[in-house]
């Protein structure tokens, strides 16, 4: 469904991408993690064209993003890491009816999609925009990316401004769209939001240092197989003690705190 190929990029005079290649495809949700500054962001902005490539291809459901950029823009539903860098209207109702005004939607369509976005999203539409707490900025940003049904949803950061209760209804909408057989990359540094992916995409200084599934990732975490040093989240950290002392292989119950703390305390 994605297509890199060949990419090269550069931000100045230094290349920053070069010989990039990697083929993406539907009904799955993609964890794109790395470093700051490892090229994320430039990646998915390369993708929407926000960015220019130098040269290469970028395909899109088999369309080349140069013929077809209003299609990738309009099949494609970004969050951006800050809500406030795309949210552009007055109160919530106007900016969920944005999108698909500027498409042409018949004002019954833009009503209808609008009462099912705020009610799948728990959002008022007279609330003035200004007045929204980080979190349901983030809220209004998904629900606005959603609202002409892209086939790719993806979320820099999506959850990081949530609750638990709103951070759990994200991971569930990151399911469903998958179960339509659509995509979801999702852009993060935490390791336990892992849990719910199935592919990752690790980028290091714009290169692809790790492509694959998520169990070989972990796996190669808790061995110490990457070079450079990852932030990680405590039950890691025990996770590859153990590994390290004990030569045992947690990754598969990784997301169990409560197994993994029963394994610690069995040698400690
Ligand atoms: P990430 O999303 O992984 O944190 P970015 O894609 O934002 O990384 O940045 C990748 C690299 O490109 C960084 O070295 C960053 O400083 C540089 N960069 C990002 N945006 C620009 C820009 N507009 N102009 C020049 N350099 C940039």
């Amino acid at each position: 469904m994605i297509k890199f190929k060949e990419i090269e990029f550069s931000y100045g005079d230094e290349k920053f991408i070069e010989n990039f290649n990697l083929n993406l495809t539907p009904g799955k949700i993609y964890g794109l993690l790395g470093k700051n500054g490892s090229g994320k962001t430039t990646l998915m902005k390369l993708l929407l064209g926000i960015e220019k490539i130098i040269s290469g291809k970028i395909y899109f459901q088999g369309k080349n993003q140069e013929e077809n950029l209003n299609y990738f823009r309009k099949n494609i539903g970004y969050v951006f890491q800050n809500p406030e860098d795309q949210l552009v209207a007055e109160d919530v109702e106007d900016e969920l009816a944005f999108n698909m005004e500027n498409y042409g939607y018949s004002w019954e369509v833009i009503r209808e999609r609008i009462i099912e976005l705020m009610e799948k999203f728990s959002l008022d539409g007279q609330r003035k925009i200004s007045e929204l707490s980080g979190g349901e900025k983030q809220r209004v940003a998904i629900a606005s990316a959603l609202t002409l049904k892209p086939s790719l949803l993806i979320l820099d950061e999506g959850t990081s401004m949530s609750d638990k209760k709103n951070r759990n209804k994200i991971i569930e909408l990151c399911k469903k769209i998958k179960e339509q057989g659509k995509m979801v990359i999702i852009i993060t540094h935490d390791l336990e939001e892992l849990n719910f992916i199935d592919e990752i995409i690790y980028l290091k200084n714009g290169a692809i240092e790790f492509f694959g599934e998520k169990q070989e990732f972990i796996g190669k975490i808790l061995r110490d197989e990457f070079q450079e040093p990852m932030e990680l989240p405590s039950i890691f950290k025990m996770a590859k003690e153990l590994y390290r002392k004990r030569n045992i292989d947690l990754s598969e119950i990784i997301f169990s705190s409560e197994k993994v703390c029963d394994e610690f305390w069995k040698f400690y």
